[in-house]
């Protein structure tokens, strides 16, 4: 196992001038500058506005005549065109959080502080009877939350919540990344302000063989839990990872870390790309939000990740029969197996392999207790044996892709518990685990530009692994 910490920028410390000094280099690097520009506001088309030149047709009244534009007269003077600095970021405009309470009432204030304390704000309790269990007097009490006041709603605040106080000031932080300060003003008697807690963010690539699991090796790497929940997600829908994934495979994933400065704690991980190299077969998938929208998962071409239908509809379960020619359990003769089994104890949750509409649900001969679902005029999943079937599933109702559908049993003609899993095509039974299933939506054309320059800075950061550097790209593609 290998893993890289790529230390990227530090976003909150830099001021406007470094920032768009770095984004004009990432810009050049990748090409950006088409984007950097369509990003900003329109510089209006002096073409286009050419006092109705252009011929006009009408079906309906007539529209009045444009009226001259004086501006036309200046036409021929060539004139530069300055376009709009880009408004500071809230980072440049709201002051820093400091590590200490006494230094920011000191930077502010121009007091002296000493003896800080915590309290925590108990079930019942407003800010009153916090401050009065520290020591302030009634009138601080009332001004300090009346200034407060002005930058939190105090019906937000939960149970729990941090203060620390001292005699000067105190401080408290109910959002990630912000803390509200609140401090005497030898002038004005109270004042509160917002600040931004310094965050730095780190890329780190993680890959390793997987001898037992996947779970294990990710285990033994340090990947932070959600971002290899988050893999196992997204290669859930390409790899059944207890049966396709062989000692030998190897994993990779780019994450992205953000750690408080002040606290040390890391407030947030995300999963930028996940990798699987099966017996020589790579897959790969890459992070990105459509159009501002959800966020998906997409190979390089802009495939999506996610397919239509999972394989194995069934958490923690064995294959105990396969598709194909076999001795039947019960008569004994040579028979098709049109499904596959998987072997699970009564009652485990059987999951809708996709969205779709219910078609039977019900007792059906030797299949026993059993449900199909079509899910588009060419797939349809069933699912039999059932000990029983889920509350509300029933011929005709919509189902969403993994909602429980029954749960596992040995109804019908069966030996014991199991599920026996059917994909059907145009009513043809398929084998479940090779049957080529289609993937849900592309990436739209308009937006695999800029979908290709992400792909090439996560792959130029997967190729670099194991040299330990500072990144001094702008992490605009990754942040989308
Ligand atoms: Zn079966």
């Amino acid at each position: 196992m290998v893993s890289t910490v790529i230390r990227i920028a530090r976003a909150s410390t830099r001021s406007t001038i470094c920032r768009l000094s770095t984004f004009t280099t990432a810009a050049l690097m990748f090409g950006l500058l088409q984007v950097a520009n369509a990003a900003m506001p329109a510089v209006p088309n002096a073409a286009h506005d050419s006092g109705g030149l252009e011929p006009i047709y009408h079906s309906g009244l007539p529209m009045p005549l444009p009226r001259p534009d004086i501006a036309l007269a200046y036409a021929a003077i060539p004139i530069e065109v300055t376009p709009p600095v880009r408004r500071p970021s809230i980072e440049d405009i709201l002051p820093r959080s400091t590590a200490t309470l006494g230094q920011m009432i000191e930077q502010q204030t121009g007091l002296e502080s000493s003896g800080e304390s915590t309290f925590e704000l108990r079930s019942g309790e407003g800010v009153a009877k916090l401050l009065r269990r520290a020591g302030y007097s009634e009138p601080d009490i009332a001004t300090s939350i009346t200034a407060m006041a002005t930058k939190t709603s105090l019906r937000t605040l939960p149970i729990g919540l941090k203060f620390t106080v001292s005699e000067n000031g105190f401080v408290f932080s109910h959002k990630v990344g912000r803390d509200i300060y609140t401090l005497r003003d030898p002038d004005a008697g109270w004042l509160a302000l917002t600040t931004i807690r310094p965050v730095d963010s780190y890329l780190t690539f993680a890959h390793g063989v997987i001898e037992n699991s996947i779970y294990q090796a990710a285990a033994e790497s340090a990947v932070p839990d959600n971002a290899l929940l988050e893999y196992i997600r997204i290669m859930g829908f390409s790899v059944d990872f207890q049966r396709e994934v062989q000692p030998g495979d190897a994993f990779e994933m780019l994450y992205e870390r953000k750690i408080d400065l002040i606290s040390g704690e890391e407030i947030d991980t995300r999963l930028h790309y996940a990798g699987l190299r099966l017996s020589g077969n790579q897959l790969g998938f890459y992070r990105f939000a459509k159009d501002g929208k959800g966020v998906g998962w997409f190979d390089k071409n802009g495939n999506s990740a996610a397919r239509t239908l999972i394989r194995t509809p069934i958490a923690g379960a064995r294959l105990s029969s396969s598709f194909g020619m076999r001795r039947h359990p019960i008569s004994g003769y040579n028979a098709m197996h049109r499904g596959v089994d998987f072997s699970a104890p009564t009652g485990t949750p059987i999951i809708a392999a996709g969205s779709g509409t219910i078609k039977k649900a019900g007792w059906l001969g030797s299949y026993g207790r059993y449900v199909q679902i079509k899910h588009n005029s060419t797939y349809s999943t069933a699912y039999a044996h059932m000990s029983r079937i889920a509350a509300g599933i029933r011929p005709g109702i919509r189902v969403k892709q993994g909602q429980i559908i029954g749960y596992v049993g040995s109804s019908g003609r069966s030996t014991g518990p199991h599920l026996h899993y059917e994909i059907l095509v145009n009513n043809r039974r398929v084998n479940p685990l090779t049957v080529s299933l289609p993937t849900g939506e592309k990436i739209d054309p308009s937006l695999l530009d800029i979908f290709r320059r992400k792909v090439a800075l996560v792959d130029n950061e997967v190729m670099a692994n194991g040299a330990l550097r500072y990144v001094a790209n702008d992490l605009t593609l990754l942040n989308e």
